[in-house]
């Protein structure tokens, strides 16, 4: 395990798992397309594990443009509000880097706005849209911990990966990037 705790008491942590399952925690992170529909992967997941309500209200947010981010309600998801974020598909959205980092950053401060305590993300856009994890987890865990300083609400920021090895890497990367940080 690789928690690391930030000067103003906000934990950053890694876990195996599925963020539809995530019962501990206020918001959770859709890895969305741009029409907010079910799809598959995470928002697949989602969807079915909301609940037709969910896809009801996206229909008014949608069509959104990759690095930004909307919030709705959780429906049937043991949360109290899910954050969909359009991440970059790998090569063709560019900057890649810049966008995916602006899921991440709009995430927490719409989180942070509904005062909400926990936010869980998948690791976005290295499912079908092909970011390669490592440097995906690279601008994740980066730019939450850019982010983490404006942040008063939010306790707890958890990254959900669905393997082992997704898991490894974001948590050597957390160590990595928190090393020069104490
Ligand atoms: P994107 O379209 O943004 O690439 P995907 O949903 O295809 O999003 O995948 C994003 C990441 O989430 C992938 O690493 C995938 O393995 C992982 N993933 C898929 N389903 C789940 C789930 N239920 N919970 C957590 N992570 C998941």
């Amino acid at each position: 395990m690789a928690d690391w705790k930030s000067p103003n008491g906000i934990t950053i942590e890694c876990r195996q798992g599925d963020i539809t399952d995530q019962r501990d925690i206020d918001v959770v992170v859709n890895a969305a397309n741009a029409e907010l529909r079910p799809g598959g992967g995470v928002a697949g997941a989602i969807h079915r594990a909301a609940g037709p309500g969910l896809a009801e209200e996206c229909r008014a947010l949608a069509p959104i443009r990759p690095g930004e981010a909307v919030i709705t309600g959780a429906y049937d998801l043991p949360n109290k509000w899910v954050v969909h974020c359009l991440g970059p598909v790998y090569g063709r959205d560019e900057p890649s880097d810049r966008l995916l980092a602006s899921c991440y950053r709009n995430a927490l401060l719409l989180a942070e706005g509904k005062g909400s305590s926990s936010i869980a993300f998948p690791a976005i856009s290295t499912g079908v849209f092909g970011y390669p994890v490592e440097p995906a987890a690279e601008v994740a865990i980066g730019t939450v911990l850019e982010t983490v300083p404006r942040l008063s609400a939010l306790r707890l920021v958890r990254f959900v990966l669905y393997s082992s090895s997704d898991l490894q890497i974001h948590e050597q990367v957390l160590k990595r990037l928190t090393a020069k940080l104490g």
